[in-house]
């Protein structure tokens, strides 16, 4: 996808700070995180959404969650991890190429909004 800024990130065309890649998928820091060590995780294949996304490309996603949310518990010690992804304009997503956000909370802090 051409315009899409989370491919051009794929193709290393634009920067991002990245924390794990695979053959399947890339995480990097959200540019602008609700807290500590929030990451987005995504498939190297454009998709837009859930209904969009191969099988094997969200099975490696929530692989990589699991992976990458012991590493955040291990560095950070968040007290918990919200787990976010939004599927259409109607629930707010705004890149639309398929994300998985790894949110570190700790007790305290402000509600998500
Ligand atoms: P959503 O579509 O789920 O509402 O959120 C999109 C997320 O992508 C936001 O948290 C936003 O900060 C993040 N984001 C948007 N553009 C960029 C970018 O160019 N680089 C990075 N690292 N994150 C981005
Ligand atoms: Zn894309």
């Amino acid at each position: 996808m051409e315009d899409c800024i989370f491919c051009k990130i794929v193709k290393g065309e634009i920067p991002s700070f990245k924390v794990y890649e695979d053959d399947r998928v890339l995480a990097f820091e959200d540019i602008n995180p609700i807290s500590k060590g929030h990451t987005l995780i995504i498939p190297k294949k454009h998709a837009e959404n859930i209904w969009e996304l191969e099988e094997d490309d969200l099975i490696a996603v929530q692989k990589a969650s699991k992976k990458l949310a012991h590493a955040i518990k291990k560095s950070l010690n968040p007290d918990g991890i919200a787990c976010l992804q939004l599927n259409g304009t109607a629930v707010n997503q705004v890149v639309m190429h398929y994300h998985f956000h790894l949110i570190p909370r700790s007790q305290g802090e402000p509600e998500l909004t």
